[in-house]
């Protein structure tokens, strides 16, 4: 049977709210876990399992497989799938090294179809709570995609490319049409890997860091010094100049180094 008539089977009612479109098409689902590379000895959390296509391909490579599902109106399709821990929890408040603890792997990925309305605070809770994630491949709504792949001097550029950066080498793997999906969304998607980088960027202060970064992209049409009012901006031009940028540079010209460069030198002087 495939996909469509699985799911109308159950007669289950799609919301809106929570970002339901399930993917239909076993090509694209091979794809996503084949882009993964999962194997036996990787634990795999899922985000959001729908009626299960992509829970079902992942655990055709390994038996450990936790998933999280906010919809309880899913269970009777979830409860056909046997070796999976399914959680009917909302990932956002879920205590996942508690839900992860009881495995034994080498590995841990994230792979998932992502609910589109809360992409970043997902990717922000497994960066936070230092889940110590090596892989992550989701699929994302393609704008948001861009933003993680974004270099400086593009309008996708900002805050979350470069926290995003940080922690991880991000590629694209694959575009997905919006025929693939039930019901079809309006939105193009893209299907990303994030790899734990091997050797992060060395930051002194990590809190002063994400704070520099944020606040530097606050008002994106303005200059670095008018979003910084509160920084000492004399320090912060000693590293600009030294890198032949001018004082009325925009954070979206610099890159994720310079970022670091002024981060510890703040640091250095507080
Ligand atoms: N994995 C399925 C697929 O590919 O067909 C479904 C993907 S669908 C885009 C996203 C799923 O995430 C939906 O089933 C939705 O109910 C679930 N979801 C939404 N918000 C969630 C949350 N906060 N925690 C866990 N699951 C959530």
């Amino acid at each position: 049977m495939n996909q469509k008539d699985f799911i109308n089977n159950y007669n289950f009612k799609f919301k809106k709210k929570f970002g339901q479109n399930f993917l239909l098409d076993d090509n694209v689902l091979n794809n996503i876990v084949n882009s993964a590379n999962i194997d036996k000895k990787t634990l795999v959390i899922e985000i959001g399992c729908g009626a299960g296509a992509l829970t079902r391909k992942i655990l055709e490579h390994t038996d450990m497989v936790v998933g999280y599902e906010i919809d309880e109106t899913l269970t009777p399709i979830l409860s056909t799938i046997e070796k999976a821990k399914i959680l009917f929890k909302d990932f956002l408040k879920a205590n996942v090294k508690e839900d992860i603890n009881e495995y034994n792997y080498d590995k841990l990925y994230v792979v998932a179809n992502l609910p589109y309305y809360i992409t970043t605070p997902i990717i922000n809770k497994i960066i936070t709570d230092n889940l110590e994630v090596d892989k992550i491949v989701v699929m994302v709504q393609k704008e948001v995609g861009d933003r993680f792949l974004a270099k400086p001097n593009t309008k996708e550029y900002n805050s979350l490319s470069i926290f995003i950066n940080y922690y991880y080498d991000v590629k694209k793997m694959f575009l997905v049409s919006k025929n693939v999906f039930m019901p079809k969304p309006n939105v193009d998607s893209i299907v990303i890997s994030l790899s734990k980088k091997d050797k992060k960027i060395n930051i002194l202060d990590e809190n002063l860091f994400f704070k520099l970064i944020k606040d530097s992209f606050v008002q994106k049409r303005k200059t670095l010094k008018n979003n910084l009012k509160n920084y000492n901006f004399d320090l912060i031009n000693q590293v600009l100049k030294e890198h032949n940028y001018s004082d009325d540079v925009r954070a979206e010209a610099l890159p994720i180094e310079i970022f670091a460069e002024i981060s510890n030198k703040l640091s250095q002087n507080t």
